[in-house]
């Protein structure tokens, strides 16, 4: 399978920074609290095998995907770790979890019917259960449909409440009146079980960094910290410690020109210069993920900032340097260089969305490297 290697334009993951971050988040745990490593939509983009190494090696015990398809990936390379589908499994994924040991999310009564209808499965099935409590997503809502669930998933042979967990929605926001109300629903329903599951885990990050810490129950799910992002800048201002951004992004200038006052450059003719000046194109756009609201962005040339002008093609971009760089001079769009650095929370900001989206929307185009 070819891999790509000839245009300079990569994301580069630093696993070192991935490993301290994790080594940071446990020490923050309390004791027993098992780390479940988020590692859907490729790890947040960073990629997923890596991510998931690295976070295993730093003492996460779990893995957590969004779809089967992710979970047969990650089973793939590690084939005695825990993984958990978050979403909603197909009944035709049954027989794959059963046969590789692959813990569901489940919320349906209906679903255990036809789960049980799959014939000749030869081992045990591991479910978790889904509490919606004010998520508004996936989940049983009430006393009555988590007891329906729950016996009917007893009454099946070989299938078995190895979890139960919910989601919250607002963790991440100072005002705690929606949360409370999340935590209290949770907790209800969790002991309305006649017998406590081996996990029962409700902590994104916000919850574990920020709140109460017996909210960590026996597993916390770390997902954005893990990459070294805070999940809000309500959260960010209080973390108990450190987290770094794993992720950086770079290319190279491929060609320089001397633009006279007066000319433009882009489709649209949209930046037109008033001096005379130097423009670089970059082999980087919009089909990279670095979508046209970036327009405008400063990327760090020479350790100094240069910002895009014009907008955005599909493939490349242009930008205003003090001075013509060479050829191949290296160009920081995310990360440090020198003594300055691009956050992918300056991205968010200049995109009106948050940090978790940047780099799920770097696309596969872009290759990730590790080191
Ligand atoms: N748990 C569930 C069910 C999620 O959907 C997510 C991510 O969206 C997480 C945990 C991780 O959350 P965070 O990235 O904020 O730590």
């Amino acid at each position: 399978e070819h891999t790509q290697q000839y245009r300079p334009t990569k994301a580069i993951i630093d696993l070192q920074t991935i490993r301290d971050n994790v080594h940071n988040l446990r020490s923050y745990l309390q004791e027993g609290v098992q780390i479940i490593a988020v590692v859907k939509a490729n790890a947040y983009g960073h990629g997923d095998v890596a991510v998931a190494s690295a976070a295993l090696q730093a003492g996460a015990g779990i893995l957590a995907v969004a779809t089967p398809d992710e979970a047969v990936r990650m089973r793939q390379h590690f084939p005695d770790v825990g993984i958990l589908v978050l979403g909603a499994a197909p009944i035709s994924f049954v027989r794959y979890a059963t046969d590789h040991k692959i813990m569901l999310t489940v919320f349906s009564t209906e679903w255990v019917k036809q789960a049980r209808s799959v014939q000749g499965l030869s081992k045990p099935l591991l479910l978790h259960i889904k509490v919606d409590s004010g998520m508004g997503r996936i989940g049983v809502t009430s006393n009555e449909q988590l007891l329906e669930l729950y016996e009917e998933i007893q009454a099946t042979e070989d299938f078995i409440v190895d979890g139960i967990f919910t989601h919250f929605a607002t963790a991440d926001e100072e005002d705690t009146t929606y949360f409370d109300k999340q935590v209290v629903l949770f907790k209800e329903l969790v002991n309305a079980l006649p017998i406590k599951p081996r996990l029962v885990h409700a902590a994104n990050t916000a919850t574990a960094l920020v709140k109460d810490a017996a909210l960590q129950f026996d597993a916390v799910r770390y997902g954005i910290s893990l990459y070294g992002l805070a999940p809000s800048g309500y959260v960010a201002d209080l973390l108990p410690f450190p987290i770094r951004q794993a992720f950086s992004l770079q290319t190279e200038i491929v060609h320089v020109k001397k633009l006279k006052a007066g000319q433009s450059v882009g489709y649209g003719a949209t930046y037109t210069a008033t001096a005379d000046c130097y423009i670089g194109t970059l082999p980087i756009g919009y089909a990279d993920g670095m979508i046209r609201k970036l327009g405008g962005q400063t990327v760090l040339v020479g350790g100094e900032r240069c910002p895009i002008v014009g907008r955005i093609c599909m493939d490349q971009c242009m930008i205003l340097m003090p001075r013509a760089y060479n050829i191949g001079e290296l160009v920081t769009l995310l990360g440090a260089q020198g003594n300055d650095f691009i956050s992918i929370d300056e991205w968010a900001t200049k995109c009106d969305t948050i940090n978790y989206e940047v780099p799920c929307i770097i696309t596969s185009r872009v290759p990730r490297t590790y080191i």
